[in-house]
């Protein structure tokens, strides 16, 4: 597999360039992969700004992503196999490991983040980080698996039981991904809460009752529907001191929040209703195998809409202006970079 390849190479704070680089060769363990379709999400965005504590530079950026096996060692995929990728790589070693914790393992590395990920044509990644793909699932929908794995967590997580009236707070990506478990889950009705316009349309589209955050208020809004108790389970997808309180006080006495967005530094929240409401606080990180797993059979069965949620799709030139556009959040909401388009 000699020749080249051109690849987004990450060079350090605010620095990104397209560069012809050396096209990886398979190793022991190994598999290439023709690159169909790779996800930016939040994470790239603290890459990009140089803000993420494991990031080293020059990396290839891109964990959530789909594409073509090109060659796998004791050929253990066939060539031309569609392919998505769960891109953690937890350490097998540790006390969170042994205790069968892997996505949270203590060295937890992804694909990505850790090692070079998908913002390039092809990418050079471990057997067993490999998922082999049905050819009617389309590749562009395959992307979303990743970030649909952290819905499908969390809605498990939560005790959310067929007939709950539910909210999740933000119409991000994994927000309108969560979403869609929860009502698959059989939530009867599901509030979605956001501030971007075009975020709201798309969560309308989706058939969601929205909350346009700004113009009407998330907490009188989700007690009056509820006849004031609040409702059972709430996911918390924004990642803000705002919508943390918010989700404090719509949570009904018993209920719990489903933390799924990272604040990026530390937020100031009033526990006075989570101790005399008896609130729970239910933090998630990533997936586990099975919801991995959950995903990519929710995505073959079509149950989802895997496509309203991509606003833009671009060629790997781009990677930081989607980077931008997806955390300006107004105008976009999930943007794919197709690296070999
Ligand atoms: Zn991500
Ligand atoms: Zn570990």
């Amino acid at each position: 597999m000699a020749g080249t390849m051109r690849a987004a190479l990450w060079l350090g704070p605010e620095e990104v360039a397209v560069r012809e680089v050396p096209r990886p060769t398979v190793g022991p363990g190994q598999a290439l992969i023709k690159v169909a379709y790779s996800g930016i999400c939040g994470t790239d965005m603290m890459i990009y700004l140089g803000k993420h504590p494991r990031a080293k530079a020059p990396l290839v950026m891109g964990h959530e992503f789909s594409g073509l096996v090109v060659e796998a060692d004791l050929n253990a995929f066939a060539p031309g196999t569609p392919v998505v990728v769960n891109p953690l790589l937890p350490c097998g070693t540790c006390d969170a490991c042994r205790r069968g914790l892997r996505h949270v393992c203590r060295n937890l590395g992804l694909v990505g983040i850790d090692a070079d990920g998908g913002f390039a044509e092809y990418a050079l990644v471990p057997l067993h980080t490999l998922r082999p793909l049905p050819r009617t699932l389309p590749l562009g929908e395959a992307a979303l698996i990743e970030p649909l794995a952290v819905g499908v967590h969390a809605v498990r997580a939560s005790d959310l039981r067929p007939g709950d009236v539910t909210a999740v707070l933000g119409a991000g990506p994994v927000g309108l991904l969560t979403a869609q478990t929860a009502r698959l889950a059989g939530a009867r009705r599901v509030f979605v809460s956001e501030r971007s316009p075009r975020r709201l349309a798309i969560a309308r589209a989706l058939g969601f009752e929205v909350i346009e955050v700004g113009r009407r208020d998330v907490v009188s809004t989700v007690l009056e529907a509820t006849g004031g108790e609040g409702v059972p389970v709430v996911f918390e997808t924004a990642g803000a001191a705002e919508t943390v309180n918010e989700a404090a006080q719509i949570a009904r006495i018993g209920g719990q929040i489903v933390q799924v967005g990272l604040p990026k530094g530390p937020v100031s929240v009033d526990l006075t209703p989570f101790v005399f409401h008896e609130v729970r606080h239910t933090p998630i990180r990533v997936y586990r195998d099975e919801d991995f797993e959950s995903a990519i059979a929710l995505a073959v069965a079509g149950v989802f809409d895997l496509r309203t949620p991509v606003t833009h799709i671009l060629g790997l030139g781009d990677l930081p202006k989607g980077i931008a556009l997806a955390h300006e959040t107004t105008e976009a909401c999930k943007v794919l970079i197709a690296p070999s388009a």
